[in-house]
């Protein structure tokens, strides 16, 4: 069964796009997934089949028109497929919804342009608004390939041995440790010898502590939460081997 993607969107041709290339292009060519980019513009008014309007209230820019996003959304065939709009307004995006879109039918994307969509068809038709990060995108199409990305390499089939996911960062609520390989010495900088020593309990434990230390300097929202999940309530576990001058 194909996993499936709607985008609704000014600008078709930005489809697939880079999702043309590498394992999920391999994979849309498979048939693993597909997706289908279609014009609102289709629903626009008139002869000149107009989008957006000013902005009620007034304010800078323009916004999308309920009745003209409404008519491309019920145009499409959900089929169960969740419609995601993805706006600096959503909820932060997380690997856990990825894991849940990517085991559903597909997607529905809604690719907002100029201030964004009028809230009422956002209220009407029941769109999860979903963020993929703090700042501003000028179009909703990146986040949208954003998205299914991270969907598609997910997709049984699609990555092959690698795409376990089970050890990636934020599989476990901790960020992933680092990551070396050949040569062992470059430029003066050595791999960690714990790596080369072969013992796998000792690097499990060694990597286990660089997670941690990364996650603890870098993403402390996401270090509260481990401590909360594990029931921690101080600093928790600080790496002597780890050097936090490395962490930038
Ligand atoms: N005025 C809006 C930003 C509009 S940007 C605000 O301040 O919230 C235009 C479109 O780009 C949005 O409708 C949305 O679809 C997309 N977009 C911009 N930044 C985004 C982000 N961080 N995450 C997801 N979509 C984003």
């Amino acid at each position: 069964m194909t996993w499936r993607a709607t985008a609704l969107t000014l600008f078709p041709d930005m489809f697939p796009g880079p999702l043309g290339q590498s394992l999920a292009g391999r994979a849309l060519e498979q048939g693993l997934w597909s997706v289908e980019a279609r014009n609102l513009r289709d629903h626009g008014i008139g002869r000149h089949r107009v989008v957006d309007d000013t902005p009620f209230g007034g304010g800078a820019g323009m916004v999308m028109r309920p009745d003209v996003v409404s008519a491309a959304i019920r145009d499409v065939g959900r089929a169960g497929r969740p419609l995601v709009y993805p706006t600096p307004r959503g909820r932060p995006l997380r690997q856990d919804d990825v894991r849940r879109y990517a085991a559903g039918p597909g997607l529905v994307l809604l690719c907002g342009r100029y201030e964004g969509i009028d809230e009422r068809v956002l209220e009407a038709e029941q769109v999860e608004q979903v963020s993929i990060g703090d700042y501003i995108l000028s179009g909703g199409e990146m986040a949208a390939l954003v998205l299914l990305d991270s969907c598609v390499r997910l997709i049984p089939g699609v990555m092959g041995s690698e795409a376990s996911g089970t050890e990636e960062s934020f599989s476990d609520g901790l960020l992933e440790y680092p990551h070396y390989t050949k040569p062992a010495s470059w430029e003066g900088r050595d791999v960690p010898d714990i790596l080369l020593s072969g013992h796998h309990a000792a690097i499990a434990g060694w990597r286990q502590t660089e997670s941690e230390t990364a996650t603890r300097m870098r993403r402390p929202d996401l270090w509260a939460a481990h401590l909360a999940r594990t029931g921690q309530d101080t600093g928790g576990p600080v790496s002597l081997a780890a050097d936090p001058e490395r962490l930038h």
